[in-house]
């Protein structure tokens, strides 16, 4: 098991990808991670820190975090405001919600609301190759987050207006979805589509030991 320590590390890239959420790019140093787990992050000197989940891959030689900014939050609209050359106080790896090796070769759906897509670009980015569906759930058309990335593999669900794969809730989405029952599951975002999607997915026959989730908030 990687230790968990703190550091201070440099941002070295903010790309922003809505006037709401950004990448964070930061000096990843020696930090070692498994894909899925999360950092706990705050501005250096200031003692809040927030959980986030790593976005970038593990085989990168920095560390990036896909931050929402909550206008009514104090943590991370305070990270939002970041520029290269500030620093950053981090902890971890935290967080059991990984891609085990007997896993990866089984079909995957992903499914995740928000900035909860965050652990999936990582799994994505760090192991090539994975059989997955990826099911994103957002408000707005524009909140899919580098989209591109997943190919045909990303499945977008807009609840607020037209547009996307999908007009709806990832939940509306699944409900429709035979699961074939080699699937393992990972939910990842709020905690209302968690709840909907698991009792979803295990009333579709899925066993709870192949359905594995991340709530945010
Ligand atoms: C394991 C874990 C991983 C997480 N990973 C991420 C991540 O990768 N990216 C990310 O943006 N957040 C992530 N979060 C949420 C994050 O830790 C903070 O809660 C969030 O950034 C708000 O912090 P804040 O200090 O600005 O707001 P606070 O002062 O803590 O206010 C919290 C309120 O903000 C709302 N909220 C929290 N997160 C979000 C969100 N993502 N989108 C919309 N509303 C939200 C909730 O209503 C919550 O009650 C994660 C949480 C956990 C537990």
């Amino acid at each position: 098991m990687p230790k968990t320590k703190r550091q201070i590390s440099q941002v070295l890239a903010v790309r922003e990808l809505t006037g709401l959420t950004s990448v964070l790019r930061f000096e990843r140093h020696d930090l070692k991670f498994e894909p899925g787990q999360y950092i706990r992050v705050g501005v250096e000197g200031d003692p809040e820190i927030r959980d986030y989940s790593i976005y970038s891959s593990a085989g990168a030689d920095y560390l990036e975090v896909l931050v929402r900014r909550v206008e009514d939050g104090l943590v991370s609209k305070l990270l939002c405001d970041l520029k290269p050359g500030d620093k950053v106080d981090i902890g971890g790896p935290y967080g059991h919600f990984k891609l085990t090796e007997e896993v990866r070769s089984k079909p995957l759906l992903l499914v995740s609301t928000g900035t909860g897509i965050s652990p999936f670009h990582c799994f994505i980015d760090s192991h090539k190759g994975l059989n997955y569906s990826l099911l994103h759930g957002t408000a707005l058309t524009s909140e899919a987050y580098e989209a591109a990335f997943y190919g045909d593999s990303y499945i977008h669900c807009v609840s607020r207006e037209e547009g996307g794969a999908f007009r709806g809730r990832v939940t509306e989405y699944l409900q429709a979805q035979e699961i074939p029952a080699e699937t393992e599951a990972f939910l990842c975002g709020n905690c209302d589509m968690i709840y909907e999607a698991f009792d979803m997915l295990q009333e579709k026959g899925l066993p709870t030991a192949q359905i594995h989730t991340e709530v945010y908030f």
